[in-house]
């Protein structure tokens, strides 16, 4: 079998499916959106769970994609697993086919043995089909498809097997759409069987060994499940079918594992650069290779995803497998961080189907970087205050084991997670450590700490719930409110005229749990009736402060605001002064000055957006946006770079808009209303069915525009009629005219993904600063160059000029110093047949001088003459008229000598291959003569 990169595989089979009336459909992200249940996307059903539920409608109804997909939580938790064996992963890929009430049974069946058996080759004698027979007897047994099957060119009749509803019936949940489903299964042959050695072992379809792999799961949705014993026909059927990735590229790569695959080649062969173990050594300690292969590939998703290392929920996952990569580092001698490394080998195999690792790259690496160096620093004294725990443990062992207690072999979950809160040492790292010394960790009891401490999500009955992060605990927490008769409408959010509101500290929360005060240096949630703080949305960050006692008694430094469910709004920072109590009469200020530059960039954003489309045109729209107080980002649809002269347009159309200080105003409008006026709507982005705008216009056209007594009668209207410079949906803080912008530069220009460019500006103070730095350094080097700044480009460019000229000179010289030492060396030269031959290494020389030199050969020895002239690995070489007659040529010197060239036949240039070893090859020179002139 030839072989077929995985990145091939992945493109075949989404091509094939494209071919048959298919839609290519990105993958969604690994964090489910609004699917509170779940922690991670762990199927590729995921997506679109909504469009069976029948409450979601897409354009298509047959689909073809690859899904990223994590099992390392809940339920389907295959963490530890993951090292052990050549099989399991956190992170993997899902490859599907989808019918939404289109093509079923029989179209799902052909084409998968079509895409199995002819485009990728498998041999037909070890595909295995199975089909549902219900071992409860109520549902009919799935004739239909064992017929289709029966059906394929080339299957063996005999290959059909029926299951029944563990293995081959699918419900998405206890009620709701389900159906039979239909497996292929792959035999490998007997070698792969791993357990041979077991007697009662059935080596077969579903026998459990790794001789019969399950390659593809094809989903029939044909029911409805009323109740535990009652299913209705669906009126529109459905295909869903799922194919783990990296096990069909282990097949067809013929590996033994996936780990063996090309997908983790690069991980694994910066690893062992790192710890300089042969491949051989590798595999004979396979394990935390594996481990930090998988978790590195996770945690780079993850980032790109947006999930970076935290306490709760998917945030502790990242952090978790981060630190136990981390772990089996050491086991590998690593000491210093590396992980990054590991993930630059991730970007290159996956960044050209998933382009938001490349986009993350920078993030990717950070925080990898950081959570490695933050885990090292605790990381010893975690462990070894663990290491006192186990050995407390073995030391009882004898005693209590007399007594048949087996919890003694057992560490307490709560110390495990003192061992966490403490020193950061995650639950599955304890155990690891406890495992390898043949203990373990009570899991429950761990969990049951971690919901104390309310480090847990969603009311936290256990880790597999981290699902909804807090979303439920900020629930509760409103609902106790709401039963006081307080915040009736949830907290009150306005962040767009701010001032200091006061009001009385509603909740103070640390640690996950609400408490009733507080002490320096603690981190805290605050939650008051009202906030004028900008949560971060659109791309603008959230606003940052303080929130202080009325009587000056405390102050809590705000340095992130965010709403963990509908209704609550929670500021978070740290307790810079005093005791902060619940009740508190208390005053919230946003840091303005902050604010203000944020507003710039907002303003600024929305000029630049215009400005794109002017000079580029109306393809030019948003792909993305990041408005900070330091800059702004801004991603949009573009196929190629800009020029600096569409550059230098944009940014003097921006500045030309902040000159003409338009007005800057903010409506709430129907949607269906601002869209048909031509708002600017973002693709991808959700909106109410009130939405707010912001319209910046030009006072001088709308005068033109505009009839005077209009404008008095209608002064709304007015406004409405003007010409729009720019008008968008967005929900941000701007500014009311945009001057106040000051000064907009456009930093860089550069490429985020395919089809999409960036761009990275400053306005304000970023901007003055930016100037001020430049200014400062053509001031320099003015100095440098002593001119004046105005004088620097003329000045830089007489200098270059001057070296231009200094350097000819420089040659001349050389040329000259050549030839009078070249009188001496003339005389050096040996008779070879007749034939006068000089082989001379002229140092520090160039070609021109070479030149020269010849010509003064041949001067003096105007017949019968050969010269091979070098400096460096440069080389000419020369023969006289008369032995270009003989039928000798000047380049064959070159060849002969083992250079490379060609020229004339009384004249050639070429290169030697080794600079160091010139006289050794010029030894050569009379040897070719003698040759060439047999
Ligand atoms: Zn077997
Ligand atoms: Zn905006």
């Amino acid at each position: 079998m030839k072989t077929i990169t995985g990145t091939q595989i992945r493109q075949t089979f989404i091509d094939f499916f494209v071919e048959h009336g298919h839609t290519a459909v990105p993958s969604s992200s690994l964090v489910p959106g609004g699917d509170a249940t779940l922690l991670f996307t762990n199927s590729g059903m995921v997506q679109f769970k909504d469009v069976f539920l029948g409450t979601d409608k897409r354009p298509y109804k047959r689909a073809v994609d690859s899904q990223k997909c994590m099992r390392v939580a809940g339920k389907h938790n295959d963490l530890e697993d993951v090292g052990r064996d050549d099989t399991h992963h956190t992170f993997f890929e899902m490859l599907g086919n989808w019918s939404f009430g289109d093509y079923y049974k029989k179209e799902a069946i052909a084409w998968a043995w079509q895409l199995l058996t002819e485009v990728w080759g498998l041999d037909k004698n070890r595909l295995w089909a199975t089909v549902f027979k219900d071992d409860k007897g109520n549902v009919p047994t799935d004739e239909e498809a064992a017929g289709f099957w029966r059906n394929q060119p080339g299957f063996l009749k005999e290959n059909v097997l029926y299951f029944g509803r563990k293995d081959n019936f699918w419900e998405m949940a206890e009620l709701g759409p389900c159906g039979p489903c239909s497996e292929i299964h792959y035999d490998r042959g007997i070698k792969y069987c791993d357990k041979q050695d077991q007697p009662d072992h059935v080596c077969h379809v579903n026998g459990d060994c790794a001789r019969f792999l399950e390659l593809w799961n094809l989903v029939f949705i044909q029911y409805n499940r009323l109740s535990a014993d009652k299913l209705e026909p669906l009126p529109a059927t459905h295909v869903d079918t799922g194919m783990g990735f990296e096990r069909i590229v282990s097949v067809l790569q013929d590996v033994s594992s996936n780990y063996k695959t090309d997908l983790f080649t690069k991980s694994l062969d910066v690893l062992r650069s790192l710890t300089g173990q042969s491949e051989k050594e590798m595999l004979a300690d396979f394990t935390p290779y594996r481990v930090i292969a998988d978790h590195t590939r996770s945690a780079a998703f993850l980032i790109a995803d947006g999930v970076v290392p935290g306490n709760v929920g998917r945030n502790y996952i990242c952090r978790m497998i981060i630190r136990r990569a981390a772990r089996f580092g050491t086991k590998l001698g690593l000491e210093e961080p590396f992980l990054a490394r590991v993930a630059e080998a991730v970007i290159s195999t996956y960044g050209s189907f998933y382009p938001e690792l490349e986009k993350s790259r920078g993030a990717i690496l950070d925080n990898l970087t950081r959570e490695e160096v933050r885990f090292a620093r605790t990381v010893e004294t975690g462990t070894a205050q663990l290491q006192n725990l186990l050995d407390g443990i073995r030391s009882d062992k004898g005693s209590k084991n007399k007594s048949g207690n087996q919890a003694a072999y057992i560490l307490d979950g709560r110390r495990a997670f003192d061992l966490y809160a403490t020193y950061g040492l995650p639950f599955e790292i304890a155990r690891d450590i406890a495992r390898e010394q043949g203990l373990d960790v009570d899991e429950a009891g761990f969990r049951a700490a971690m919901d104390d401490h309310r480090l847990a999500s969603g009311g936290g009955k256990a880790m597999g719930k981290m699902g909804g992060e807090d979303a439920e605990y900020f629930a509760g927490i409103l609902k106790d409110f709401q039963k006081k008769g307080e915040l009736p409408n949830g907290v009150e959010y306005d962040p767009y005229l701010p001032t200091q509101i006061t009001g009385n500290l509603l909740a103070l929360i640390m640690d996950g749990r609400m408490v009733d005060t507080a002490s320096v240096g603690d981190q805290v949630s605050l939650i008051i009736p009202k906030t004028d703080f900008y949560i971060e949305s659109g791309g603008q960050v959230s606003d940052t402060g303080y929130i202080r006692a009325v009587d000056g008694s405390w102050e809590v430094e705000i340095n992130n605001v965010r709403r963990p469910s509908a209704g609550v709004i929670a500021h978070v920072g740290e307790v810079l002064l005093g005791h902060p109590k619940a009740a508190d009469p208390c005053v919230a200020e946003i840091d303005m000055p902050r604010r203000h530059d944020i507003r710039r960039n907002h303003t600024a954003t929305h000029l630049m957006h215009a400005a794109l489309h002017q000079v580029l045109g109306p393809h030019a729209v948003q792909a993305g946006s990041l408005v900070a107080p330091d800059r702004l980002r801004f991603d949009f649809n573009h196929p190629e770079a800009m020029t600096p002269e569409q550059i230098e347009r944009v940014e003097k159309i921006v500045n030309d808009a902040i000159a003409a200080d338009m007005e800057v105003i903010s409506k709430l409008k129907a949607r269906e209303d601002a869209i048909a006026e031509g708002a600017m709507a973002l693709f991808g982005e959700k909106y109410g069915e009130t939405v707010r705008t912001i319209t910046i216009t030009d006072p001088l056209r709308a005068k033109d525009a505009v009839k005077q007594e209009d404008l008095i009668a209608f002064p709304t209207a007015a406004v409405e009629q003007q010409e729009k410079y720019s008008y968008e949906l967005c929900g941000g803080t701007h500014l009311d005219r945009t001057s106040d912008v000051g000064m907009f530069i456009i930093v860089s220009e550069g490429s985020a993904a395919t089809g999409v460019r960036r761009i990275e500006a400053v306005t304000g103070r970023g901007a003055y600063e930016l100037v001020a730095r430049r200014f400062k350094a053509l001031k320099q080097t003015a100095a440098a160059l002593k001119s004046s700044v105005e004088e620097v480009p003329q000045k830089a460019e007489n200098m270059q000029d001057e070296v231009a000229d200094l350097k000819k000179e420089l040659s001349g010289l050389r040329t000259q110093s050549a030839l009078s030492t070249f009188d001496l060396q003339l005389a050096n030269v040996q008779t070879i047949k007749g034939v006068t031959v000089l082989a001379v290494e002229v140092p520090n020389a160039d070609a021109d001088t070479l030149r020269a030199l010849a010509d003064k050969f041949r001067e003096k020895y105007p017949s019968k003459a050969a010269a091979v002239l070098a400096t460096g690995t440069i080389v000419i070489s020369v023969i006289t008229e008369d032995l270009v007659k003989e039928g000798l040529k000047a380049g064959d010197l070159i060849t002969g000598i083992g250079g490379r060239g060609g020229g004339r036949p009384n004249m050639a240039q070429g290169s030697l291959p080794d600079s160091t070893k010139v006289s050794e090859t010029l030894a050569k020179t009379g040897k070719a003569v003698e040759e060439k002139l047999k």
